[in-house]
């Protein structure tokens, strides 16, 4: 099976990108982020202390997550049988992820599930470790990045289109702690693995983003 990396702090557009590709491929595309998204509103949801590892590691054993994916290849998150595709999304639910996937107890939790996946079909996996843990193998290594300002505008625009009621500065705020927190954790840090592809799109249209990876792809594997 044929497996495509693609890392990167948050809002560089990793799934706008990703979900383009698996279209264009007809691969699996599989959003990672929302399997710790998933987690951590179970967490908040059930008022467990996120700086308790003990309870969070208690709270695991209640938890089963599943994803299955709609004929257009929507990617669905299952907590114990209730879809949270669309609660996941809040920026406080964001903030948890990250706090929760800190936590190594956690991301073992995950590791089969994302695993798994790669053995049925060929997939495009996006997240912030998918190169560097989850698959050291891949086929092809992206790593996606912008600068924090050309993120912050692109997130506040999808939170705005959401009905969030957020400031730009707070979305701003918000997510350069999350990726100096994501980079600089102790357990799989969120950093390019050293044969990722680094790809930085700040001045780039979602359409120069797609270009520039499928040439890369196609400069690594054959496609039929
Ligand atoms: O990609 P997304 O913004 O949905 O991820 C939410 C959070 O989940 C990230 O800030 C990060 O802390 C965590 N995450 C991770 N490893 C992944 C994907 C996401 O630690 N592979």
């Amino acid at each position: 099976m044929i497996k495509i990396a693609i890392d990167g702090p948050s809002g560089s557009g990793k799934s706008t990108l990703a979900k383009s590709l698996s279209a264009k491929l007809g691969f699996t595309y599989v959003d990672t982020g929302a399997l710790y998204r998933s987690i951590a509103l179970y967490m908040l949801e059930n008022k467990i202390d996120l700086t308790d590892a003990g309870k969070i590691s208690a709270a695991l054993a209640d938890i089963s997550i599943s994803l299955d994916y709609a004929a257009d290849g929507t990617q669905h998150v299952y907590v114990n049988g209730t879809d949270v595709t669309a609660k996941i999304r809040s920026s406080e639910v964001s903030m948890a992820a990250s706090r929760v996937s800190a936590f190594p107890v956690v991301r073992d939790f995950l590791l089969d599930t994302q695993r798994n996946i790669a053995k049925k079909s060929n997939v495009i996996m996006d997240g912030r470790d998918i190169g560097t843990v989850i698959f050291p193998d891949a086929d092809v290594k992206i790593f996606l990045t912008a600068g924090n300002n050309s993120r912050a505008e692109r997130r506040y625009a999808e939170l705005i289109a959401k009905g969030e009621n957020v400031t730009f500065e707070k979305v701003l705020t918000d997510i350069t702690k999350r990726d100096h927190d994501d980079s600089s954790r102790a357990v799989a840090p969120a950093v390019a693995a050293p044969d990722a592809i680094l790809i930085d799109n700040s001045d780039f249209t979602p359409e120069m983003t797609f270009a520039k990876a499928l040439e890369i792809i196609e400069s690594k594997i054959r496609l039929k």
